[in-house]
């Protein structure tokens, strides 16, 4: 159903319920109408009967006044005149139907009122005969004809009175049937609504849940539906198809989606009906499978891995590719996200050792049970202000050799082990929730510092490495917001550095955050660029203001052709694009002489200076003041 079938079923359900009610009023003030009519006919018609009543009886006492002369009965002749008179005008007032017989009735009986009270005059006068040839001449005839008349009318106006009855019962009995129809049809068109809303409602979550492009579950879907299998151990696959990124560039993204979408038909094609397969996002695609024997993760992978050894026929364009498959299974009290991780470094895993497969256990287990013992010992130093410290590591523009900013590196001092390194710990904490603490005790420490340099009159521009879970975490732009206006730093001294796996795990998402962040001054950048797959379409939409360009790159620039032509072509790229471009770890002047020739905007390495304590960057801030 398309988007415009509720609006319309809508807005037909509004006019439908707006005739109802009309019709509703219209049908009943016309019932009342009726109502009054008939009661208005049966009134008449009692006015009818009763003037012939009282007409019948003036008329025996006329015939009697001859008899009998006395007072009594001509004072009863005269009330029954009288009352006769008056039940016509009565007639004639009421029956507007019939309002000119009925008053001409009446006038007659008043002119006829003149002529007895004439006869009786002559009957007082003894002229008896004179008072016969009145009653029988003028009287009796009169009379009759009146009678005549008056009982005519009276049934002329009981027909009516019939017909109206009737006319009134099939009207209320069709106004009946005509308000039932309309509400049975309002009832339908309420179902229908109801039915079209669930279904689009239905519609819009299918959409929610899918991806797009290969009609695949998403990441989200996929999440939920792990979450619900987890109590019966799982294994989750992640597929990674390696070269994508290569095709995506060179024959570009009409192909590269070709090949998505047959990557996504093979892989669907090779799992049982309810196993579950998941684009994540990029070339990387999961799959849940439901069988409890863990081995069916190896079954599966080799079927895959043979699925990608038949070419792909793509618009003509031949393209050859593998697949590399990481596995994990569920332990107990594991969650997805965590399963996911573990899959996905199973993959890396095989993509490094280009082994097609691997699993993540043994080993990598025990390695867990460490981890768990390291995470205790981390949320006990997030709350120790001796145990995590920041360390600060200067920017250096190329050209002038200044100072434009610093990154925060954590830095976390064991109380019995010693210093401990990011490389270590960050790993743990990224596959816990942890990590949200962990990022907003950073940026809290970041920019107390930046205030505290602000305040003794240094602009010190500060990026904060940002790990893909927290990035990803709906909460996060709101906190850096809160976080910034509690410190009182301006957003333009505050960016955020991160890497090409936290935008492509999920794209959308980090897109949607990285412009929350722009709205508060917050710049981002790509860090370790180079190691990861992004693709030149993301760098195009992605809201950054800086490639990193990692240090295996720029280690041996001096030496390495290769090395020399891949940053050259990184820095025309992000120049291209509009974006600063960093050399990390830039360890000798060689290197910086190299940099300087391609034309990279800024340096960071141990040539310039090792990550430092705030106190050691304060000095070198003021030294730097005093010699300019
Ligand atoms: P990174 O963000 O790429 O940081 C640069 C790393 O390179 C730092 O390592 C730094 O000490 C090191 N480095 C700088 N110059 C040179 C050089 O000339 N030669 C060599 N060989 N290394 C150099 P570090 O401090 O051990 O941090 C390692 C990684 O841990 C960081 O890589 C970053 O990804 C992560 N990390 C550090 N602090 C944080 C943090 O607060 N939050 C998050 N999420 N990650 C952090
Ligand atoms: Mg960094
Ligand atoms: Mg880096």
């Amino acid at each position: 159903m398309t988007s415009r079938a509720p609006r319309l079923l809508t807005v037909l359900l509004a006019v439908m319920l707006a005739a109802l009610s009309g019709y509703a009023v219209v049908a009943n003030w016309q019932q009342a109408e009726l109502v009054r009519d008939v009661a208005a006919a049966g009134t008449d018609t009692d006015a009818y009967q009763k003037a012939a009543f009282e007409l019948t009886t003036e008329m025996s006492m006329l015939q009697g006044a001859m008899l009998e002369r006395d007072g009594e009965e001509r004072n009863q002749l005269l009330g029954a005149n009288q009352r006769a008179g008056d039940a016509m005008t009565r007639m004639a007032a009421i029956d507007q139907d019939h309002h000119e017989a009925a008053a001409d009735l009446a006038q007659r009986h008043r002119a006829l009122h003149m002529v007895v009270v004439g006869f009786l005059g002559q009957i007082d006068h003894g002229d008896d005969s004179a008072a016969m040839v009145t009653l029988e001449e003028v009287i009796e005839p009169e009379y009759t004809a009146m009678m005549s008349d008056l009982l005519n009318e009276q049934n002329h106006h009981l027909a009516d009175y019939e017909q109206q009855q009737a006319d009134s019962l099939r009207d209320s009995r069709g106004s009946v049937v005509t308000v039932l129809v309309v509400f049975v049809l309002g009832l339908i068109v309420l179902a229908g609504f109801g039915f079209s809303r669930r279904a689009h409602r239905r519609q819009v979550e299918a959409m929610a849940a899918t991806d797009r492009l290969t009609g695949l579950h998403n990441r989200a879907a996929f999440v939920e539906h792990a979450a619900r299998a987890l109590p019966d151990n799982p294994t989750v696959l992640v597929i990674n198809v390696d070269g994508f990124r290569d095709v995506n560039e060179q024959l570009g993204h009409r192909i590269g989606d070709l090949l998505l979408v047959e990557a996504g038909r093979r892989l669907a094609s090779l799992v049982r009906g309810d196993d579950v397969v998941a684009r994540l996002g990029g070339d990387e695609f999961a799959v849940l499978l439901t069988d409890r024997d863990p081995r069916i993760g190896e079954t599966i992978a080799v079927r895959l891995t043979e699925a990608f050894e038949t070419s792909f026929v793509l618009d003509e364009v031949t393209v050859d590719l593998e697949v590399s498959v990481g596995a994990a299974t569920a332990a107990a009290g594991e969650d997805v996200i965590t399963v996911l991780r573990h899959a996905d470094a199973a993959m890396h895993e095989a993509k490094q050792q280009r082994a097609g497969f691997h699993r993540f256990q043994g080993e990598d287990r025990q390695d867990a049970a460490a981890r768990l013992s390291l995470l205790g010992e981390l949320r006990r130093a997030l709350d120790d202000p001796d145990q995590l410290t920041l360390h600060y590591q200067p920017k250096i523009a190329v050209g002038s050799g200044e100072l434009v900013g610093v990154e925060a590196l954590a830095r976390w001092h064991h109380p019995a082990r010693g210093p401990i390194s990011p490389a270590e710990f960050i790993p743990v904490l990224e596959v816990t929730n942890l990590m949200h603490r962990f990022t907003e005790q950073v940026l809290t420490m970041a920019l107390r510092q930046a205030r505290a340099w602000l305040d003794a009159g240094h602009r010190v521009p500060i990026a904060v490495n940002v790990s893909a879970r927290s990035l990803l975490d709906p909460q996060f732009p709101g906190r850096v917001a809160a976080l910034l206006a509690e410190s009182g730093v301006p957003g333009d001294l505050l960016s955020v550095e991160v890497t090409e796996y936290a935008l492509m795990s999920d794209p959308d998402t980090a897109i949607a955050a990285l412009h929350h962040l722009a709205e508060a001054g917050v710049k981002a950048s790509i860090d370790d660029y180079g190691t990861g797959y992004s693709s030149m379409t993301y760098l195009k939409v992605l809201p950054i203001a800086e490639l990193k360009i990692d240090r295996s790159f720029v280690l041996d620039l001096a030496d390495s052709a290769s090395s020399r032509a891949l940053v050259a072509s990184t820095v025309e790229l992000g120049h291209r694009l509009g974006l600063t471009v960093v050399a990390e770890g830039v360890e000798d002047e060689a290197a910086v002489q190299a940099l300087r020739e391609i034309g990279c905007d800024t340096a960071q390495g141990y040539h310039f200076a090792k990550p430092l304590p705030a106190d050691a960057l304060t000095a070198r801030l003021e030294q730097a003041l005093q010699t300019t």
